[in-house]
């Protein structure tokens, strides 16, 4: 039976990484695999998945006004073994769907990776629709500066300042987010 897994984690928690290595594993079993992340970000490069460590492939884009179950009926559905999901917090929910329907009417396997929650600690609808239809979930752990299990994506300012007001999405800031743990995020914010 195809299953529909989440395998969520915090920023830094190798995800990207995992999801490649993934893809290996299984196109080594000679399975085709679709790789595919949502359209959030149209600059030059936005369709190559990359890792911290340097791993990269190129991916499908879905915009968020694109269907992923006609896409997937129309081109992929008599090409490819398995889909892997990067970046699934920034699916819609409709999208969640659709890769729930594929699961069990087409018995693909769809696995996603993603973050659990934005930089306000709230669940991302995606992420929270993954929660409530997936079959096995699993979190990737990373670890904060002090040592306890990363939980927060922290967002800072250029001053290094934690923030938690503003818009959920904002582009080409990796560098303006770090893993904690809830303690330190509290601790952080007092500053
Ligand atoms: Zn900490």
């Amino acid at each position: 039976m195809a299953k529909l897994y989440f395998k969520y984690g915090a920023m830094g928690s190798s995800k990207s990484a995992q999801a490649l290595i993934t893809k290996f594993n299984y196109e080594e079993r000679g399975m085709r695999v679709w790789l595919i992340k949502p359209g959030i970000d149209t600059r030059d490069g936005a369709d190559i998945l990359k890792s911290r460590i340097g791993l990269e492939q190129k991916a499908d884009i879905i915009y968020s006004g694109t269907s992923l179950w006609d896409e997937f009926e129309s081109r992929m559905s008599n090409k490819i073994d398995v889909i892997i999901a990067d970046e699934c917090h920034f699916f819609t929910e409709r999208q969640i769907d659709d890769m729930r329907r594929i699961v069990d009417e087409c018995e693909v396997p769809v696995i996603c990776y993603g973050l659990r929650t934005d930089f306000k600690a709230k669940l991302f609808p995606a992420s929270a629709r993954l929660f409530e239809l997936a079959d096995k979930i699993a979190e990737v752990k990373s670890i904060c500066e002090c040592g306890r299990k990363a939980i927060i994506n922290a967002r800072t300012d250029e001053n290094g300042k934690i923030v938690t007001h503003g818009d959920r999405i904002k582009l080409g800031g990796n560098e303006l987010y770090t893993a904690m743990c809830h303690s330190c995020w509290k601790k952080a914010q007092k500053q």
